[in-house]
């Protein structure tokens, strides 16, 4: 299928290009930005792009808006922009998007694979209720997605209560987000807007399927988002309250979390790993970035912690848009 990738000078879209470089399925054949990058070669504008992209013409997205000519759009441009090009790239084909636009909307799933694959046929409701031949699929933001593939597994012990406080990564914040100046030598404990998308986007991936909407899971779910120096990886430091279920349980049910192996997805890796002490340094790569790090898992009164650490731009961003594209494809969406 021919590709766009809107946004793709951007940190998550430079993910996109890295990630759909010799992709079985999807062959990037736009590589969309703003005004001030329209027209030159997307290696002048990208220093590490790879090769098969260095002289692609990046085209503007008015540009790109007037003639799409591509079977699938991956989107990284900012929220403030997201919602309009969306819709209107929907009426005709599936859109794969990380801003979060439309989020919220009954008829739009946010989509963590390995965590609400069934979600997916709010595709077909959305299709319906806006009659267009094309859809759109939303992924979570970032520490929502690292966060909700640690909890699937712990699901049938029956979540009562989760509190959460994230130290996220710089590039969470995009291209120009953060100064050195602001960030060295500290933590800022305040992401604007993050907390809410934390404690409200995690009930509705978590949520059940009923008619035409997802009904948010019931459970209480509290964050306190940090930003932290750390150049890629979200790590969170997660307590939750069951209602059983013992260490070793817990232990067992993260070691065995393999949920969609037998769909042979191209860009399938194991979503979670269990390792004592998860660190962003040493641990976002694995799987390539999608496989989440999780540890340090102990007791603590009448509940229990654990440490979950992932990359931001893989796992948080394009490569679970990337892995939505394929279960769409593969369960006959597309
Ligand atoms: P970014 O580094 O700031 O990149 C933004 C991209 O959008 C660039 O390619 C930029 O092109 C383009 N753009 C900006 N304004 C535009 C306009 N008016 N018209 C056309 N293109 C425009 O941002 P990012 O971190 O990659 O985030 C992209 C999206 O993903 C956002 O919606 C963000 O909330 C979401 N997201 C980010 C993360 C993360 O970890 N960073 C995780 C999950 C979701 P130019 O280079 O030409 O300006």
């Amino acid at each position: 299928m021919r590709a766009a990738v809107l946004g793709a000078t951007g940190l998550v879209g430079r993910t996109f290009v890295r990630l759909l470089q010799g992709h079985p399925w999807f062959k990037i054949e736009a590589l969309v930005a703003s005004e001030r990058s329209a027209g030159r070669r997307y290696g002048e504008l990208v220093e590490d792009a790879p090769e098969e992209f260095k002289d692609i013409e990046v085209v503007s997205l008015g540009e790109f808006l007037s003639e799409p000519n591509v079977d699938i759009a991956f989107n990284a441009l900012p929220a403030s922009i997201s919602r309009e090009v969306e819709e209107k790239l929907a009426e005709q084909i599936p859109v794969f998007t990380n801003a979060r636009s439309h989020r919220y909307d009954d008829d739009v799933p946010i989509l963590v694979p390995e965590v609400n694959p069934e979600h997916m046929k709010l595709i077909e409701v959305q299709r319906e209720k806006r009659g267009w031949d094309g859809f759109i699929v939303t992924n979570p933001n970032c520490s929502t997605a690292i966060l909700t593939v640690s909890l699937a597994p712990l699901r049938e012990f029956g979540i009562r209560r989760i509190h959460v406080a994230t130290m996220q990564a710089i590039s969470g914040a995009g291209f120009s987000g953060l100064s050195a100046f602001t960030i060295q030598d500290n933590v800022i404990p305040l992401i604007e807007g993050e907390e809410w998308k934390i404690e409200n986007e995690s009930r509705k991936i978590l949520g059940s399927l009923e008619g035409d909407r997802i009904k948010p899971a019931s459970f209480e779910v509290s964050a306190i988002a940090t930003r932290v120096p750390v150049l890629h990886g979200h790590t969170e430091a997660v307590f939750i309250e069951l209602e059983r279920g013992s260490v070793e349980d817990i232990r067992e049910a993260f070691r065995s979390f393999d949920p969609l192996r037998k769909l042979d997805l191209p860009s399938y890796e194991r979503p979670l790993v269990y390792t004592d002490v998860p660190q962003p340094r040493l641990h976002r790569d694995r799987g390539r970035g999608l496989t989440v790090t999780v540890g340090r898992l102990e007791e603590s009164g009448s509940a229990f912690k654990y440490v979950v650490t992932g990359h931001n731009l893989v796992r948080g961003a394009a490569g679970g848009s990337v892995l939505n594209a394929e279960l769409a494809k593969r369960l006959g969406h597309i």
